[in-house]
Protein backbone atom coordinates (compact mmCIF):
# COMPACT_ATOMS: atom_id res chain seq x y z
CA UNK A 1 0.00 0.00 0.00
CA UNK A 2 2.72 2.27 0.79
CA UNK A 3 4.29 1.74 -2.73
CA UNK A 4 1.31 2.50 -4.25
CA UNK A 5 0.58 5.75 -2.62
CA UNK A 6 4.21 6.67 -3.57
CA UNK A 7 4.07 5.34 -7.06
CA UNK A 8 1.30 7.97 -8.20
CA UNK A 9 3.26 10.83 -7.29
CA UNK A 10 6.63 9.62 -8.57
CA UNK A 11 4.40 9.58 -11.97
CA UNK A 12 3.20 12.79 -11.67
CA UNK A 13 6.81 14.34 -10.42
CA UNK A 14 8.52 13.07 -13.40
CA UNK A 15 5.87 14.04 -16.04
CA UNK A 16 5.83 17.66 -14.31
CA UNK A 17 9.92 17.71 -14.95
CA UNK A 18 9.07 16.24 -18.68
CA UNK A 19 6.53 19.09 -18.73
CA UNK A 20 8.87 21.65 -17.66
CA UNK A 21 11.56 19.96 -20.05
CA UNK A 22 9.88 19.85 -23.13
CA UNK A 23 7.41 22.81 -24.48
CA UNK A 24 4.83 23.11 -26.45
CA UNK A 25 5.46 22.86 -30.50
CA UNK A 26 5.26 26.42 -31.87
CA UNK A 27 1.55 26.49 -33.47
CA UNK A 28 1.54 27.29 -37.66
CA UNK A 29 0.14 30.31 -39.02
CA UNK A 30 -3.58 29.55 -38.70
CA UNK A 31 -3.99 31.34 -42.41
CA UNK A 32 -1.83 28.51 -44.12
CA UNK A 33 0.06 30.60 -45.98
CA UNK A 34 3.37 30.54 -46.90
CA UNK A 35 5.66 33.60 -47.70
CA UNK A 36 8.80 34.52 -49.64
CA UNK A 37 10.71 36.66 -46.87
CA UNK A 38 8.87 35.21 -43.46
CA UNK A 39 8.22 32.68 -41.51
CA UNK A 40 5.17 33.03 -38.94
CA UNK A 41 3.95 31.27 -36.09
CA UNK A 42 3.18 31.63 -32.18
CA UNK A 43 3.85 30.15 -29.32
CA UNK A 44 1.52 28.80 -27.18
CA UNK A 45 2.69 28.65 -23.48
CA UNK A 46 3.71 31.08 -20.97
CA UNK A 47 6.83 29.80 -20.20
CA UNK A 48 9.82 31.13 -21.02
CA UNK A 49 11.66 29.77 -24.06
CA UNK A 50 14.10 30.10 -26.57
CA UNK A 51 13.17 29.92 -30.56
CA UNK A 52 15.78 28.02 -32.58
CA UNK A 53 15.28 27.97 -36.32
CA UNK A 54 16.93 25.32 -38.17
CA UNK A 55 18.19 26.18 -42.13
CA UNK A 56 16.83 22.91 -43.35
CA UNK A 57 16.87 23.35 -47.17
CA UNK A 58 17.66 27.47 -48.65
CA UNK A 59 16.85 28.16 -51.85
CA UNK A 60 16.25 25.11 -54.03
CA UNK A 61 14.10 26.26 -56.70
CA UNK A 62 12.03 24.20 -58.82
CA UNK A 63 11.45 24.44 -61.29
CA UNK A 64 14.42 27.12 -61.74
CA UNK A 65 14.17 30.56 -62.63
CA UNK A 66 13.49 31.27 -66.17
CA UNK A 67 15.78 34.12 -67.11
CA UNK A 68 18.91 33.42 -64.71
CA UNK A 69 20.44 30.83 -62.40
CA UNK A 70 19.80 29.94 -58.68
CA UNK A 71 22.39 29.67 -56.06
CA UNK A 72 21.19 27.07 -53.44
CA UNK A 73 22.54 28.56 -49.81
CA UNK A 74 23.83 24.88 -49.43
CA UNK A 75 26.99 25.40 -46.84
CA UNK A 76 24.29 27.09 -44.42
CA UNK A 77 22.12 24.13 -44.03
CA UNK A 78 21.99 22.58 -40.84
CA UNK A 79 23.16 25.65 -39.12
CA UNK A 80 21.23 27.42 -36.40
CA UNK A 81 19.87 30.77 -35.55
CA UNK A 82 17.29 32.07 -32.84
CA UNK A 83 14.53 34.67 -33.21
CA UNK A 84 15.35 37.55 -31.54
CA UNK A 85 13.21 39.98 -29.32
CA UNK A 86 9.68 41.11 -30.67
CA UNK A 87 8.86 44.37 -32.35
CA UNK A 88 5.72 46.08 -33.16
CA UNK A 89 4.61 47.22 -35.97
CA UNK A 90 1.95 48.65 -38.04
CA UNK A 91 0.36 46.77 -41.14
CA UNK A 92 -0.14 50.82 -42.62
CA UNK A 93 0.10 54.01 -41.73
CA UNK A 94 -4.10 54.53 -42.84
CA UNK A 95 -5.07 50.88 -41.34
CA UNK A 96 -2.87 51.22 -37.45
CA UNK A 97 -3.47 47.11 -37.49
CA UNK A 98 -0.98 46.46 -35.24
CA UNK A 99 1.79 43.24 -35.39
CA UNK A 100 5.12 41.51 -34.10
CA UNK A 101 7.79 41.09 -35.60
CA UNK A 102 11.45 39.38 -34.75
CA UNK A 103 14.75 39.11 -37.02
CA UNK A 104 16.72 36.40 -36.77
CA UNK A 105 20.20 36.50 -34.52
CA UNK A 106 23.01 34.16 -33.72
CA UNK A 107 22.53 34.25 -29.76
CA UNK A 108 19.58 32.67 -28.14
CA UNK A 109 16.83 35.45 -26.84
CA UNK A 110 14.91 33.89 -23.74
CA UNK A 111 11.38 35.23 -22.90
CA UNK A 112 7.59 34.61 -22.33
CA UNK A 113 6.32 35.02 -25.67
CA UNK A 114 2.53 34.42 -24.98
CA UNK A 115 1.44 38.12 -25.37
CA UNK A 116 2.86 38.71 -28.82
CA UNK A 117 0.56 36.35 -30.78
CA UNK A 118 1.43 35.54 -34.53
CA UNK A 119 4.88 36.40 -34.62
CA UNK A 120 6.38 36.82 -38.34
CA UNK A 121 10.26 36.27 -38.93
CA UNK A 122 12.67 37.34 -41.44
CA UNK A 123 16.26 37.85 -41.95
CA UNK A 124 18.92 37.72 -44.11
CA UNK A 125 18.43 33.25 -43.75
CA UNK A 126 14.81 33.65 -44.75
CA UNK A 127 15.34 33.41 -48.23
CA UNK A 128 11.95 32.30 -50.91
CA UNK A 129 12.20 28.34 -51.75
CA UNK A 130 13.64 27.16 -48.50
CA UNK A 131 12.44 24.87 -45.68
CA UNK A 132 12.68 25.57 -41.85
CA UNK A 133 12.02 23.77 -38.69
CA UNK A 134 11.08 26.19 -35.62
CA UNK A 135 11.86 24.50 -32.30
CA UNK A 136 11.10 26.08 -28.11
CA UNK A 137 13.82 25.45 -25.63
CA UNK A 138 13.33 25.70 -22.08
CA UNK A 139 14.83 28.21 -19.56
CA UNK A 140 16.98 25.98 -18.33
CA UNK A 141 18.66 25.42 -21.83
CA UNK A 142 19.90 28.32 -21.35
CA UNK A 143 23.79 28.04 -21.69
CA UNK A 144 23.63 24.95 -22.92
CA UNK A 145 21.53 24.76 -26.16
CA UNK A 146 23.84 22.57 -28.05
CA UNK A 147 23.51 19.26 -25.09
CA UNK A 148 19.73 20.23 -24.14
CA UNK A 149 17.07 17.88 -24.50
CA UNK A 150 14.39 20.26 -23.21
CA UNK A 151 13.27 21.19 -26.42
CA UNK A 152 9.65 20.78 -28.22
CA UNK A 153 9.10 18.86 -31.46
CA UNK A 154 9.50 21.03 -34.37
CA UNK A 155 7.07 22.47 -36.56
CA UNK A 156 7.80 22.39 -40.30
CA UNK A 157 7.73 25.77 -42.56
CA UNK A 158 8.48 26.25 -45.92
CA UNK A 159 8.99 29.58 -48.00
CA UNK A 160 7.28 29.95 -51.20
CA UNK A 161 9.07 30.52 -54.55
CA UNK A 162 10.43 34.38 -54.95
CA UNK A 163 7.77 36.62 -55.34
CA UNK A 164 5.17 34.47 -55.01
CA UNK A 165 2.67 36.49 -53.18
CA UNK A 166 -0.77 35.43 -52.92
CA UNK A 167 -2.58 32.29 -54.80
CA UNK A 168 -2.53 30.50 -56.77
CA UNK A 169 1.02 28.96 -55.76
CA UNK A 170 3.92 27.54 -58.03
CA UNK A 171 4.17 23.92 -57.92
CA UNK A 172 7.58 22.03 -57.57
CA UNK A 173 6.88 20.99 -61.08
CA UNK A 174 7.64 22.68 -64.25
CA UNK A 175 5.91 24.83 -65.92
CA UNK A 176 7.38 27.90 -63.71
CA UNK A 177 4.18 29.91 -63.80
CA UNK A 178 4.64 31.85 -60.51
CA UNK A 179 4.57 35.02 -59.57
CA UNK A 180 1.70 36.41 -62.14
CA UNK A 181 -0.23 39.38 -62.40
CA UNK A 182 -2.71 38.44 -59.61
CA UNK A 183 0.63 38.23 -57.40
CA UNK A 184 1.81 41.93 -58.74
CA UNK A 185 -1.99 43.27 -58.55
CA UNK A 186 -2.16 41.90 -55.15
CA UNK A 187 1.61 44.04 -54.17
CA UNK A 188 -0.21 47.05 -56.22
CA UNK A 189 -3.00 46.90 -53.54
CA UNK A 190 -0.98 46.65 -50.61
CA UNK A 191 0.82 49.90 -51.84
CA UNK A 192 -2.48 51.37 -51.93
CA UNK A 193 -3.50 50.28 -48.37
CA UNK A 194 -6.45 48.59 -50.05
CA UNK A 195 -9.27 46.51 -47.81
CA UNK A 196 -7.73 42.89 -48.14
CA UNK A 197 -4.01 43.31 -49.47
CA UNK A 198 -2.05 40.60 -48.26
CA UNK A 199 -0.23 41.66 -44.91
CA UNK A 200 3.56 43.03 -44.38
CA UNK A 201 5.09 39.78 -43.75
CA UNK A 202 3.88 38.32 -47.06
CA UNK A 203 3.98 41.43 -49.21
CA UNK A 204 7.48 42.46 -48.28
CA UNK A 205 10.08 41.28 -50.06
CA UNK A 206 12.70 43.55 -51.07
CA UNK A 207 15.57 44.43 -48.53
CA UNK A 208 18.64 47.06 -48.34
CA UNK A 209 22.31 45.84 -48.23
CA UNK A 210 23.84 42.95 -49.73
CA UNK A 211 21.80 40.43 -47.64
CA UNK A 212 18.66 41.97 -48.50
CA UNK A 213 18.01 42.73 -44.97
CA UNK A 214 14.25 43.76 -44.95
CA UNK A 215 12.94 47.09 -43.17
CA UNK A 216 9.55 46.78 -41.49
CA UNK A 217 8.48 49.47 -40.16
CA UNK A 218 7.78 52.23 -43.83
CA UNK A 219 4.23 51.15 -45.35
CA UNK A 220 5.16 49.10 -48.03
CA UNK A 221 7.09 51.44 -51.17
CA UNK A 222 7.16 50.56 -54.32
CA UNK A 223 10.99 48.86 -53.97
CA UNK A 224 8.81 45.30 -53.26
CA UNK A 225 6.30 45.87 -56.16
CA UNK A 226 9.51 45.67 -58.86
CA UNK A 227 11.25 42.87 -56.66
CA UNK A 228 7.52 40.85 -57.55
CA UNK A 229 7.92 42.83 -61.42
CA UNK A 230 11.59 41.45 -61.39
CA UNK A 231 10.57 37.73 -60.28
CA UNK A 232 7.52 37.70 -62.57
CA UNK A 233 9.91 38.44 -65.05
CA UNK A 234 11.84 35.14 -64.02
CA UNK A 235 15.09 37.17 -62.71
CA UNK A 236 16.58 35.33 -59.58
CA UNK A 237 16.57 36.44 -56.14
CA UNK A 238 19.69 37.65 -56.08
CA UNK A 239 20.37 38.83 -52.44
CA UNK A 240 23.81 36.97 -50.92
CA UNK A 241 21.85 34.78 -48.58
CA UNK A 242 22.78 33.75 -45.22
CA UNK A 243 25.86 35.73 -43.43
CA UNK A 244 29.00 33.09 -43.55
CA UNK A 245 30.67 31.03 -40.89
CA UNK A 246 34.07 31.55 -42.03
CA UNK A 247 37.15 31.82 -40.15
CA UNK A 248 38.33 35.67 -40.27
CA UNK A 249 41.77 35.04 -39.84
CA UNK A 250 41.81 32.39 -42.71
CA UNK A 251 39.75 35.30 -44.40
CA UNK A 252 42.20 37.69 -43.95
CA UNK A 253 45.22 35.84 -44.90
CA UNK A 254 43.99 34.87 -48.52
CA UNK A 255 42.99 38.34 -48.63
CA UNK A 256 46.77 39.17 -47.82
CA UNK A 257 48.09 36.44 -50.97
CA UNK A 258 45.46 37.77 -53.19
CA UNK A 259 46.89 41.48 -52.44
CA UNK A 260 50.72 40.44 -52.76
CA UNK A 261 49.11 38.49 -56.24
CA UNK A 262 47.73 40.90 -57.52
CA UNK A 263 49.75 43.74 -56.80
CA UNK A 264 52.08 43.38 -59.24
CA UNK A 265 49.59 43.47 -61.90
CA UNK A 266 47.81 46.88 -60.71
CA UNK A 267 48.32 50.01 -61.79
CA UNK A 268 46.18 52.27 -60.18
CA UNK A 269 49.48 55.14 -59.28
CA UNK A 270 50.35 58.12 -58.42
CA UNK A 271 51.37 59.32 -62.05
CA UNK A 272 48.74 57.82 -63.88
CA UNK A 273 45.40 58.95 -64.67
CA UNK A 274 42.77 58.52 -61.60
CA UNK A 275 44.41 56.75 -58.74
CA UNK A 276 42.47 55.71 -55.71
CA UNK A 277 43.82 56.64 -52.38
CA UNK A 278 42.82 55.81 -49.16
CA UNK A 279 42.31 57.94 -46.35
CA UNK A 280 42.91 56.94 -42.87
CA UNK A 281 40.26 55.06 -41.32
CA UNK A 282 38.13 55.50 -38.06
CA UNK A 283 37.45 52.41 -36.63
CA UNK A 284 34.35 51.61 -33.85
CA UNK A 285 33.67 48.56 -32.18
CA UNK A 286 30.55 47.48 -30.35
CA UNK A 287 30.01 43.91 -28.47
CA UNK A 288 28.26 42.93 -32.25
CA UNK A 289 30.83 44.03 -34.73
CA UNK A 290 33.62 46.40 -35.84
CA UNK A 291 33.01 48.95 -38.16
CA UNK A 292 35.62 50.75 -40.20
CA UNK A 293 35.26 53.44 -42.51
CA UNK A 294 38.06 54.98 -44.30
CA UNK A 295 37.43 57.46 -47.60
CA UNK A 296 38.81 57.44 -50.78
CA UNK A 297 39.50 59.98 -52.98
CA UNK A 298 40.33 59.72 -56.96
CA UNK A 299 42.95 61.76 -58.05
CA UNK A 300 43.97 62.91 -61.53
CA UNK A 301 47.44 64.55 -61.11
CA UNK A 302 46.62 66.59 -57.72
CA UNK A 303 43.03 67.12 -58.38
CA UNK A 304 40.45 65.17 -56.84
CA UNK A 305 38.02 64.11 -58.96
CA UNK A 306 36.02 61.48 -57.29
CA UNK A 307 35.69 60.59 -54.07
CA UNK A 308 33.71 58.24 -51.73
CA UNK A 309 33.99 55.50 -48.80
CA UNK A 310 34.87 51.91 -48.03
CA UNK A 311 33.49 50.97 -45.24
CA UNK A 312 34.31 47.45 -43.64
CA UNK A 313 32.26 45.54 -41.16
CA UNK A 314 33.43 42.25 -39.02
CA UNK A 315 30.76 40.46 -37.46
CA UNK A 316 31.64 38.42 -35.04
CA UNK A 317 28.88 36.76 -34.72
CA UNK A 318 28.90 35.49 -37.66
CA UNK A 319 32.71 35.69 -39.00
CA UNK A 320 31.76 37.60 -41.84
CA UNK A 321 33.67 40.38 -43.73
CA UNK A 322 31.69 42.52 -45.44
CA UNK A 323 32.86 45.30 -47.91
CA UNK A 324 31.23 48.45 -48.93
CA UNK A 325 32.36 50.97 -51.21
CA UNK A 326 30.49 54.28 -51.92
CA UNK A 327 32.31 56.76 -54.65
CA UNK A 328 31.15 59.87 -56.72
CA UNK A 329 31.93 62.07 -59.07
CA UNK A 330 29.22 64.51 -58.78
CA UNK A 331 27.03 63.11 -61.70
CA UNK A 332 27.54 59.53 -60.89
CA UNK A 333 27.27 57.57 -58.03
CA UNK A 334 28.85 53.88 -57.81
CA UNK A 335 27.93 51.82 -55.17
CA UNK A 336 29.80 48.54 -54.95
CA UNK A 337 28.87 46.16 -51.79
CA UNK A 338 31.18 42.65 -51.53
CA UNK A 339 31.19 40.07 -49.03
CA UNK A 340 34.23 37.82 -48.49
CA UNK A 341 33.71 34.30 -47.83
CA UNK A 342 36.03 31.38 -48.03
CA UNK A 343 35.80 28.00 -48.74
CA UNK A 344 38.96 25.71 -48.27
CA UNK A 345 41.68 28.06 -50.37
CA UNK A 346 38.63 29.77 -52.60
CA UNK A 347 38.61 33.22 -51.26
CA UNK A 348 35.06 34.73 -53.07
CA UNK A 349 33.97 38.35 -53.00
CA UNK A 350 30.12 38.30 -53.86
CA UNK A 351 27.45 41.49 -54.65
CA UNK A 352 26.38 43.86 -56.40
CA UNK A 353 27.30 47.10 -57.85
CA UNK A 354 24.79 49.83 -58.09
CA UNK A 355 24.85 52.95 -60.44
CA UNK A 356 23.02 56.38 -59.53
CA UNK A 357 21.10 53.86 -56.86
CA UNK A 358 19.44 51.94 -60.51
CA UNK A 359 19.58 48.05 -60.80
CA UNK A 360 21.58 45.93 -58.30
CA UNK A 361 24.42 43.90 -60.36
CA UNK A 362 25.14 41.04 -59.05
CA UNK A 363 28.85 40.09 -59.78
CA UNK A 364 32.07 39.46 -57.55
CA UNK A 365 35.20 37.25 -58.17
CA UNK A 366 36.97 34.20 -57.06
CA UNK A 367 40.33 34.23 -56.00
CA UNK A 368 42.48 31.54 -55.37
CA UNK A 369 46.31 31.08 -55.45
CA UNK A 370 46.23 28.45 -58.36
CA UNK A 371 43.93 30.54 -60.61
CA UNK A 372 44.48 34.35 -59.13
CA UNK A 373 41.09 36.23 -59.02
CA UNK A 374 38.74 35.01 -61.76
CA UNK A 375 35.25 36.66 -62.16
CA UNK A 376 32.51 34.70 -61.15
CA UNK A 377 30.38 33.36 -63.98
CA UNK A 378 27.16 34.74 -62.38
CA UNK A 379 28.14 37.70 -62.52
CA UNK A 380 25.59 40.12 -64.50
CA UNK A 381 27.32 40.76 -67.62
CA UNK A 382 26.97 44.71 -67.30
CA UNK A 383 29.02 43.88 -63.89
CA UNK A 384 32.72 43.84 -64.79
CA UNK A 385 32.35 47.11 -66.92
CA UNK A 386 30.69 48.90 -64.49
CA UNK A 387 32.60 48.21 -62.05
CA UNK A 388 35.85 49.03 -63.98
CA UNK A 389 34.34 52.05 -64.50
CA UNK A 390 33.85 52.81 -61.01
CA UNK A 391 37.72 52.23 -60.40
CA UNK A 392 38.63 53.95 -64.02
CA UNK A 393 37.42 57.47 -63.67
CA UNK A 394 38.58 59.81 -66.44
CA UNK A 395 41.47 57.92 -67.26
CA UNK A 396 44.31 59.73 -67.81
CA UNK A 397 46.64 57.44 -69.61
CA UNK A 398 46.76 53.98 -71.02
CA UNK A 399 47.58 52.19 -68.56
CA UNK A 400 44.47 53.36 -66.35
CA UNK A 401 42.03 52.53 -69.45
CA UNK A 402 43.34 49.36 -69.68
CA UNK A 403 42.46 47.90 -65.54
CA UNK A 404 41.18 44.50 -65.74
CA UNK A 405 38.80 42.60 -63.29
CA UNK A 406 41.43 41.11 -61.46
CA UNK A 407 43.14 44.80 -60.95
CA UNK A 408 40.24 46.35 -59.74
CA UNK A 409 39.72 43.00 -57.48
CA UNK A 410 43.23 44.13 -56.00
CA UNK A 411 42.08 47.57 -55.46
CA UNK A 412 39.18 46.44 -53.44
CA UNK A 413 41.10 43.72 -51.86
CA UNK A 414 44.02 46.42 -51.26
CA UNK A 415 41.53 48.85 -49.23
CA UNK A 416 40.34 46.01 -47.68
CA UNK A 417 43.39 44.84 -46.39
CA UNK A 418 44.47 48.03 -45.10
CA UNK A 419 41.45 48.65 -42.89
CA UNK A 420 41.38 45.57 -41.51
CA UNK A 421 44.60 46.13 -40.74
CA UNK A 422 43.61 49.54 -38.43
CA UNK A 423 40.98 47.03 -37.51
CA UNK A 424 43.46 44.54 -36.05
CA UNK A 425 46.09 47.02 -34.74
CA UNK A 426 43.01 47.98 -32.55
CA UNK A 427 44.37 44.93 -30.14
CA UNK A 428 47.87 46.24 -29.73
CA UNK A 429 48.29 48.88 -27.42
CA UNK A 430 50.20 51.58 -28.65
CA UNK A 431 54.13 52.59 -27.10
CA UNK A 432 56.36 55.03 -28.66
CA UNK A 433 58.85 53.29 -31.40
CA UNK A 434 62.47 52.39 -29.59
CA UNK A 435 64.26 50.79 -32.36
CA UNK A 436 62.98 50.44 -35.63
CA UNK A 437 64.62 48.85 -38.50
CA UNK A 438 63.53 51.94 -41.11
CA UNK A 439 62.02 50.63 -44.44
CA UNK A 440 63.66 47.89 -46.30
CA UNK A 441 65.94 49.05 -49.44
CA UNK A 442 65.85 46.22 -52.22
CA UNK A 443 69.10 46.51 -53.44
CA UNK A 444 71.05 43.20 -53.13
CA UNK A 445 70.94 40.48 -56.09
CA UNK A 446 69.90 42.39 -58.84
CA UNK A 447 67.27 44.33 -56.86
CA UNK A 448 66.55 47.29 -58.68
CA UNK A 449 68.43 49.76 -55.83
CA UNK A 450 71.44 48.47 -56.52
CA UNK A 451 73.62 51.05 -57.38
CA UNK A 452 71.13 53.89 -56.53
CA UNK A 453 72.23 56.60 -54.24
CA UNK A 454 69.70 57.15 -51.64
CA UNK A 455 71.01 59.90 -49.47
CA UNK A 456 69.40 59.15 -46.38
CA UNK A 457 69.36 55.63 -46.45
CA UNK A 458 71.61 55.53 -43.32
CA UNK A 459 69.40 57.06 -41.40
CA UNK A 460 65.58 56.01 -41.88
CA UNK A 461 65.93 53.72 -39.04
CA UNK A 462 66.48 56.43 -36.38
CA UNK A 463 64.66 58.69 -38.62
CA UNK A 464 61.42 56.62 -38.08
CA UNK A 465 62.42 56.92 -34.44
CA UNK A 466 60.45 60.34 -34.36
CA UNK A 467 56.91 59.18 -35.36
CA UNK A 468 55.84 59.73 -31.63
CA UNK A 469 56.51 63.19 -32.04
CA UNK A 470 54.47 63.89 -35.25
CA UNK A 471 51.74 65.92 -34.39
CA UNK A 472 47.88 65.94 -35.40
CA UNK A 473 47.72 62.63 -36.04
CA UNK A 474 45.84 59.52 -34.96
CA UNK A 475 47.10 57.17 -32.61
CA UNK A 476 46.49 54.02 -35.18
CA UNK A 477 47.64 56.09 -37.99
CA UNK A 478 51.40 55.97 -35.71
CA UNK A 479 50.59 52.45 -34.89
CA UNK A 480 50.54 52.10 -39.48
CA UNK A 481 53.46 54.33 -39.70
CA UNK A 482 55.86 52.41 -37.33
CA UNK A 483 54.85 49.19 -38.96
CA UNK A 484 55.67 50.48 -42.14
CA UNK A 485 59.11 51.72 -40.50
CA UNK A 486 59.85 48.11 -39.19
CA UNK A 487 59.17 49.37 -35.60
CA UNK A 488 56.71 46.36 -34.66
CA UNK A 489 53.64 47.26 -33.22
CA UNK A 490 51.40 47.01 -35.97
CA UNK A 491 50.02 44.88 -38.89
CA UNK A 492 50.83 46.72 -41.58
CA UNK A 493 53.61 45.91 -43.17
CA UNK A 494 57.12 47.55 -43.61
CA UNK A 495 57.43 49.43 -46.25
CA UNK A 496 59.84 47.98 -48.81
CA UNK A 497 61.85 50.61 -51.43
CA UNK A 498 62.15 49.63 -55.06
CA UNK A 499 63.34 52.08 -57.23
CA UNK A 500 62.91 53.53 -61.22
CA UNK A 501 60.06 51.56 -61.61
CA UNK A 502 59.10 53.06 -64.70
CA UNK A 503 56.33 51.03 -65.78
CA UNK A 504 54.38 51.44 -62.63
CA UNK A 505 55.43 55.21 -62.25
CA UNK A 506 56.34 56.64 -65.10
CA UNK A 507 60.27 57.70 -65.95
CA UNK A 508 62.11 59.44 -62.83
CA UNK A 509 61.62 62.37 -62.32
CA UNK A 510 59.34 63.25 -65.42
CA UNK A 511 56.10 63.60 -63.16
CA UNK A 512 56.80 62.35 -59.26
CA UNK A 513 60.01 61.56 -57.94
CA UNK A 514 58.38 58.62 -56.19
CA UNK A 515 55.38 56.64 -55.51
CA UNK A 516 53.42 54.38 -53.79
CA UNK A 517 52.50 51.04 -54.71
CA UNK A 518 49.52 49.17 -54.68
CA UNK A 519 49.06 47.95 -51.69
CA UNK A 520 50.82 50.61 -49.83
CA UNK A 521 53.56 48.86 -48.55
CA UNK A 522 56.01 49.31 -51.38
CA UNK A 523 57.41 52.44 -52.88
CA UNK A 524 59.74 53.18 -55.88
CA UNK A 525 62.08 56.02 -55.29
CA UNK A 526 63.79 58.06 -57.97
CA UNK A 527 67.52 59.07 -57.94
CA UNK A 528 67.30 62.66 -58.20
CA UNK A 529 67.32 63.52 -54.60
CA UNK A 530 70.12 65.50 -54.09
CA UNK A 531 70.07 65.77 -50.40
CA UNK A 532 69.19 63.48 -47.35
CA UNK A 533 66.53 65.01 -46.16
CA UNK A 534 64.51 65.57 -49.62
CA UNK A 535 65.25 61.94 -49.78
CA UNK A 536 63.73 61.57 -46.25
CA UNK A 537 60.51 63.85 -47.28
CA UNK A 538 60.17 61.68 -50.10
CA UNK A 539 60.56 58.32 -48.31
CA UNK A 540 58.01 59.52 -45.66
CA UNK A 541 55.49 60.95 -47.76
CA UNK A 542 55.34 57.47 -50.15
CA UNK A 543 55.01 56.04 -46.72
CA UNK A 544 52.40 58.21 -45.27
CA UNK A 545 50.41 57.02 -48.41
CA UNK A 546 50.74 53.51 -47.44
CA UNK A 547 49.22 54.53 -44.10
CA UNK A 548 46.07 56.50 -45.78
CA UNK A 549 47.20 59.82 -46.69
CA UNK A 550 46.09 61.74 -49.73
CA UNK A 551 48.32 64.12 -51.48
CA UNK A 552 46.09 67.27 -50.29
CA UNK A 553 48.61 69.85 -50.27
CA UNK A 554 46.51 71.55 -48.05
CA UNK A 555 48.58 71.42 -44.55
CA UNK A 556 45.59 69.19 -43.23
CA UNK A 557 46.72 66.94 -40.42
CA UNK A 558 46.46 63.76 -43.25
CA UNK A 559 48.12 65.53 -46.59
CA UNK A 560 50.79 63.76 -47.42
CA UNK A 561 53.24 66.70 -48.43
CA UNK A 562 52.66 68.23 -44.92
CA UNK A 563 53.90 64.81 -43.24
CA UNK A 564 56.71 64.47 -45.91
CA UNK A 565 57.73 68.27 -44.66
CA UNK A 566 57.55 67.54 -40.91
CA UNK A 567 59.97 64.89 -41.22
CA UNK A 568 62.04 66.79 -43.93
CA UNK A 569 62.69 69.66 -41.07
CA UNK A 570 63.04 66.59 -38.59
CA UNK A 571 66.23 65.64 -40.12
CA UNK A 572 67.27 68.87 -40.91
CA UNK A 573 67.51 69.16 -37.16
CA UNK A 574 68.71 65.76 -36.18
CA UNK A 575 72.07 66.20 -38.47
CA UNK A 576 73.33 69.56 -39.03
CA UNK A 577 74.20 70.16 -42.12
CA UNK A 578 72.39 67.11 -44.42
CA UNK A 579 70.48 70.28 -46.01
CA UNK A 580 71.17 73.57 -47.34
CA UNK A 581 68.64 76.04 -45.71
CA UNK A 582 65.24 76.76 -48.06
CA UNK A 583 65.08 73.30 -49.74
CA UNK A 584 61.81 72.91 -50.51
CA UNK A 585 60.68 68.88 -50.62
CA UNK A 586 59.56 67.16 -54.04
ZN1 LIG B 1 51.92 61.65 -52.88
Amino acid sequence: MRSMLIRPSLVFLISAVFARAAPPTPLADPSGIDKSRFISFSIPTSEVVAIRVKLVSLHHVNPPYSAGPFVPFTTFEGQDRWVGPPTQYVESVSSGTLFYASKLQCAPHYQDWSTVGLLHVTGSEIVPSSSYEVENLAANCAGNEGGCSAVSVPLQIATTRWGDVVSAFQLPTPPATQPDFTDIGAMVNKFKSAPGAPIKARAMLAGYGLRGLINITPDLGFGHISACVDAFKGLPYWYAGPAGNETIANVLQMLGAMNDDLAGGTTPLETFGAEPKIGVPTVATTANDIVAVGTIDFFQGYDVVASGTSTVTVDFCTGEVSLETVVSDGATTWTLVQSVSLNADILSLWGFVQVNGGAMLPGGWDYSTATGAVLNPGSDPAFAGEVESMFQIAPGSTAAATLSAGAVAGAVSSILQMIINYIKDQSIPYTPPVSCLGPKILNGSGQSCAGVNILCANRLAEMCTSINDLPNVSIAFKKCMKGRCGCGGSNHKRLEVACDFVGDCGVCPSYADGCNLPGGSRMSYCEDMRYGCTCANLIFHEMSHGCGTNDRKDGSAYDAYRIGTWFQEEYRDRFPGACPVGIAGP
